[in-house]
């Protein structure tokens, strides 16, 4: 098992890079520790996979090192780096049977029998593939098939990290939820260091204690899931987590130096008003998630009135679009609660409420806003 840190990493498959949009991977230095299981959450082309391949060796990157334990292993080969990696679509010798599949990385190590023959029964008990371990795999279907290749990747119980990269792609839906429930095990019987890359953040969030969000060669941030929620670090955060995700607002300086936006002012922290002072971008968004958002059913002192669109009944709530002068921004309102009728009066605690300048979070207090605790209640 090792702690792996990807060191002033930067990769592009072009020979000689000349802007920002060349690079697959954006200068970055990162911490995988040792024994944690990871999701690698983003949107398709985001440098999941190549990052993955770093990691692995499969690739070697433009600039930087891969440090496992403090060893820099950026020029070994795959083979010396002892990780495990699981592919979207399976890896498995045709010919060979299931057994045969399963012990190969284990007779490659040199593996006396007697061990070969315990662990590949264990794999085979926890993946429930002990009826077909005499079949060849060529006769196996889809999900028999990634399956073994989870096994092969599962074997080896001196593996420094398990990497996967989207396994559970091919796999029936039913089993998919199983299979990440039983990764989710292995990882807390043998604490090995996991990184799981999904572009599915319900994947992410059932198997991961703490999430890398990739967007664009980056990482734009990395917590749990709850940080993620409460305290989007990127406008792309914000947006690709919760469902829906956070209204945002592109906004205006003010002369008092708050912002608004058409016209409607909103009142910011000393915090913010601090860090909007410091710099000239113009690139100012405010962002604040449904569930965040007050809904009253008279008007306030500090609330809008706003006709709404559109009801939306999930069952244990309901999804609310409303229009914010020519915005559409959405609201989560309880089962229980009354649904405003034509117009909703809504306001936005200033906890809730995230400045964000040039896409990135800022004017927040020292301390995690995720300390303070729980959502609000509406
Ligand atoms: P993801 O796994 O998140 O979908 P990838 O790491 O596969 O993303 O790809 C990141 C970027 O690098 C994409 O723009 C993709 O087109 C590009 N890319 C990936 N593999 C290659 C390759 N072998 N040659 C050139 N460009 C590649
Ligand atoms: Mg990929």
């Amino acid at each position: 098992m090792a702690e792996i840190i990807l060191n002033s990493l930067a990769h592009s498959y072009k020979a000689s890079p000349q802007s920002r949009e060349d690079y697959a991977i954006r200068k970055m230095t990162h911490t995988w520790r040792n024994g944690g299981a990871y999701a690698l959450l983003g949107p398709s082309g985001c440098g999941k996979s190549t990052m993955l391949n770093i990691i692995s060796g499969l690739l070697t990157p433009s600039e930087g090192e891969v440090m496992f334990d403090n060893q820099d292993v950026s020029q070994l080969a795959p083979q010396e780096r002892n990780i495990a990696q699981v592919f979207q679509f399976p890896v498995v010798y045709d010919t060979m049977t299931v057994y045969d599949n399963l012990a190969f990385p284990l007779r490659n190590m040199k593996t006396p029998e007697a061990k070969v023959r315990s662990r590949v029964s264990e794999v085979a008990e926890l993946l429930e593939l002990n009826n077909v371990l005499d079949k060849r795999a060529s006769n196996l279907n889809a999900d028999e098939k990634q399956k073994v290749s989870m096994g092969r990747g599962l074997v080896r119980e001196d593996v420094s990290a398990i990497l996967f990269d989207e396994p559970l792609t091919v796999i029936d839906p039913h089993l998919k939820w199983k299979l990440r429930r039983k990764l989710r095990q292995i990882h807390e019987q043998f604490h090995i260091t996991m990184i799981y890359v999904t572009h599915d953040q319900l994947e992410a969030a059932t198997f991961a204690e703490e999430i890398a969000v990739m967007y664009d060669g980056a990482i734009v941030q990395f917590g749990s899931p709850r940080e993620l929620f409460e305290r989007p670090n990127h406008t792309f955060v914000g947006f690709f987590i919760g469902s829906p995700g956070m209204n945002l607002l592109p906004v205006q300086r003010t002369s008092d130096g708050n912002v608004s936006f058409e016209d409607m002012p909103f009142s910011l922290t000393d915090v913010q008003r601090g860090v909007l002072e410091s710099t000239d971008s113009k690139n100012i968004k405010v962002g604040i998630r449904p569930e965040f958002v007050h809904v009253w059913q008279e008007k306030r002192e500090d609330s809008w009135e706003v006709p709404i669109q559109h009801v939306e009944d999930l069952g244990t709530y309901k999804i609310v679009t409303a229009m914010f002068g020519t915005l559409p921004i959405k609201l989560r309102i309880a089962e229980e609660a009354p649904i405003p009728q034509g117009h909703a009066h809504i306001s936005f605690p200033a906890q809730w409420l995230k400045l964000y300048i040039d896409e990135y979070l800022a004017g927040e207090p020292e301390e995690s806003a995720s300390a303070t605790g729980g959502q609000d209640a509406n």
